[in-house]
């Protein structure tokens, strides 16, 4: 009768988890996706679109970065098999970290496996015991990691109160403090007010690590950030960075001085301990920051979208916040309301997904509406009309 005892799994603790998230609608699953096309893709078999991915600028399937990367692929393999130290670094690692520090205007560069590691390993490396760190509340995930595995003492200041930041300031008795921020916010898409943060820096002596992961690409004259949109390029201390929004690849990346890179080099454990990326990555990457540099249309299309999208959401009256970058956050708060909308999205053919904690607190759950240089004008009309008859 063995075959009827009810088994004792190892891991019973961990269906329990996961049904506490299921009944607090914070359970994830993956989605799908065959057939990508621009910013379409089949999902169960249906053609839907896609406002919900990073690749700004529609760079993930152009045809430049897609056949750079086959080139490579055919002269230097799929894999590197080693990691940068040893024998993982080629032509093409070390010309996609001059082409950054050229385009950002920076000594040296240093790529990373992504933008996640660039965070950790650089914050890990750099703060120690006694150095301070001050966080905005709405920082992404992986800086507040990488600032809790550092040795340094955290402060954490509400979103966007930089006069409570200046109170941590000038009450701190640290010999090196390091502000650290988002250029553009992941989950609420607005701007750091990098002016008075530049000042406040400067004024109180501390160093500025920038993550313009949302950023490079998308904002400043030329695309390389919100620090050219505020025109403080040079006084950006750690300029971290990812390949695989706006860029269209993959891998993430610092750069700064010369000794900054040369230090990263030598102690960011992230960066020491991990198998090089792909050399077919880099030469994708290096096209996306020529076609960023030598086709700025592509920027004004994508400034073109989201115009229209936010001025079309807001005749609408849906909970948008106020912003001025392609992320397009509706929040509703409500984690079981919002699951419920982005499925009413889905099944009229719109991939939107819920975000909800840890991606957002608890009771901000919110779709975050994303919108890049490859949608038609049809596509955003088409959405519209979704979102007219869920909320009438
Ligand atoms: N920093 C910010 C602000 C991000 O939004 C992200 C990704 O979503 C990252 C870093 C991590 O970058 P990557 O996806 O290259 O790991």
């Amino acid at each position: 009768m063995l075959f009827c005892m009810k088994t004792v799994s190892a891991f019973d603790w961990v269906n329990q988890e996961l049904e506490i998230l299921k009944n607090q609608n914070l359970y994830r699953q993956f989605r799908i996706l065959e057939n990508i096309k621009a910013t379409h893709a089949d999902i169960n078999g249906k053609n839907t679109v896609l406002f919900c991915g990073n690749d700004y600028l529609g760079l993930s399937r152009h045809p430049k970065l897609m056949e750079a990367a086959r080139k490579v692929i055919t002269e230097y393999g799929v894999g590197t098999g080693s990691a940068r130290l040893i024998s993982g670094t080629t032509t093409w690692h070390s010309a996609l970290e001059n082409r950054i520090a050229t385009f950002l205007g920076k000594e040296k560069a240093l790529l990373f496996s992504s933008g996640y590691l660039a965070n950790l390993g650089t914050l890990t490396a750099l703060i120690k015991k006694d150095d301070l760190i001050l966080l905005d509340k709405l920082s992404h995930a992986s800086l507040i990691d990488a600032a809790q595995y550092s040795k340094g003492k955290l402060r954490i200041f509400p979103h966007g109160n930089l006069s409570y930041l200046e109170k941590i300031l000038k009450a701190s008795k640290e010999k090196r403090k390091w502000i650290v921020t988002d250029s553009v916010f992941s989950m609420d898409g607005d701007l750091v007010q990098l002016d008075q943060l530049i000042d406040l820096k400067n004024r109180y002596d501390a160093y500025l690590v920038l993550d313009e992961a949302h950023g490079t690409g998308v904002f400043g004259k030329n695309g390389k950030g919100v620090s050219e949109y505020f025109e403080v390029m040079n006084q950006i201390d750690i300029h971290i960075g990812t390949l695989s929004k706006a860029v269209g690849s993959f891998g993430g990346f610092v750069a700064g001085s010369s000794e900054l890179i040369d230090y990263l080099m030598n102690h960011a454990r992230s960066f020491i301990f991990e198998t090089a990326l792909p050399p077919s990555i880099c030469a994708a990457a290096i096209s996306g920051f020529d076609l960023i540099e030598e086709e700025p249309e592509l920027r004004n299309r994508l400034w073109k979208n989201v115009r229209l999208l936010r001025s079309k959401l807001e005749e609408t009256g849906a909970p948008l916040l106020p912003g001025e970058s392609p992320i397009l956050p509706v929040v509703f708060g409500d984690e079981k309301k919002t699951l419920d909308i982005a499925e009413m999205l889905m099944k009229n053919g719109f991939l939107i997904p819920a975000v909800r904690y840890p991606t957002v607190p608890k009771g901000k759950a919110r779709l975050r509406i994303t919108v890049s240089a490859a949608h038609k004008e049809d596509d955003i009309d088409r959405l519209i009309n979704v979102v007219k008859q869920i909320f009438s």
